[in-house]
């Protein structure tokens, strides 16, 4: 016979938030992020970055992590942060892996009510691919032949259950995450996906909500906002990749977090000029 076990649902606090940055983007990302969704999971969100900054340090409560990887975009640089955001979180004992970029904005209750539709006793790995196909690298361990696998990308956002997670220990605890890195030569969100896609045989679950900046974020409709988990900006040299959004001028909020922040919340004291 079997036992049902009725768990109390999820709840912010059951969600371990990583964010990646580096010193170069304190000033010009981090703070902006501190300013908005930051304020709905301080205590559940910590920022994984490559120096000491003692001001960011007092403003999160102790949640700037220095890392002491390199300082550049590298493979082996991204991968060494992952790897801490992975033993950081496998230390927190909370039922969700949830890791960002520095250039994303995070809908906290609606991630909260996304995560709660997914049992974390079972193993979820859940995001947004940026490729249509899974990716085809060559099998190192088996020469001429091919390994293909789906991973989620970093800049959308993507979150792994404690389950799943701990399966992962082998491949991704104490730094062997930088290891399989190596091996295969991929960034650090290409490197999760292998873990779980190709060594775990476990597959990623898209979750439609979450956005980079590798889509078309204009096309996003004004009145849905409110149903998405994590969006983003980007430029690619003239052309701006932004969240249509009504509220702040482009000139006082250029890459839109502060007016898709306001459309989310209007009652914010913040938001009050916009009424
Ligand atoms: N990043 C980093 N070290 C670097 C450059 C970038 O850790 O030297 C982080 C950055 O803070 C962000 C992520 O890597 O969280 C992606 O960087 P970015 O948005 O600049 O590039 P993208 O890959 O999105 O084009
Ligand atoms: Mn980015």
């Amino acid at each position: 016979s079997s036992v049902q076990i009725n768990e109390r649902p999820t709840t912010l606090n059951d969600i371990f938030i990583s964010v990646k940055t580096t010193q170069k983007f304190h000033e010009k990302r981090l703070k902006l992020v501190l300013d908005t969704w930051f304020q709905f999971a301080k205590d559940q969100t910590y920022f994984f970055t490559d120096t000491n900054d003692n001001e960011l340090n007092k403003r999160t409560n102790n949640h700037m992590i220095n890392t002491n990887c390199s300082a550049v975009h590298n493979r082996q640089a991204l991968c060494c942060k992952m790897a801490q955001e992975y033993d950081t979180f496998m230390e927190s004992k909370k039922r969700w892996f949830c890791h960002v970029d520095d250039d994303t904005y995070v809908n906290v209750p609606k991630l909260v009510t996304v995560l709660q539709k997914y049992n974390h006793t079972k193993d979820w790995y859940l995001g947004k691919p940026s490729l249509r196909h899974p990716i085809e690298i060559m099998d190192r361990d088996n020469p001429g032949q091919k390994i293909s696998f789906w991973f989620a990308t970093g800049g959308a956002g993507f979150c792994i259950s404690r389950s799943l997670a701990l399966k992962m220990m082998p491949h991704a605890g104490d730094g062997r995450l930088m290891t399989v890195g190596e091996k295969i030569r991929l960034p650090d969100d290409c490197t999760v996906g292998y873990i779980i896609g190709h060594i775990l045989k476990k597959q990623l679950t898209i979750v439609d909500s979450f956005h980079s900046h590798l889509e078309a974020l204009w096309l996003l409709r004004p009145f849905d906002l409110d149903r998405q988990v994590t969006f983003s900006y980007s430029k690619y040299g003239e052309k701006m990749n932004i969240v249509n959004v009504p509220g702040f001028s482009n000139k006082e909020d250029p890459t839109r977090l502060w007016s898709i922040h306001c459309h989310l919340f209007p009652y914010l004291r913040e938001c009050r000029s916009l009424q």
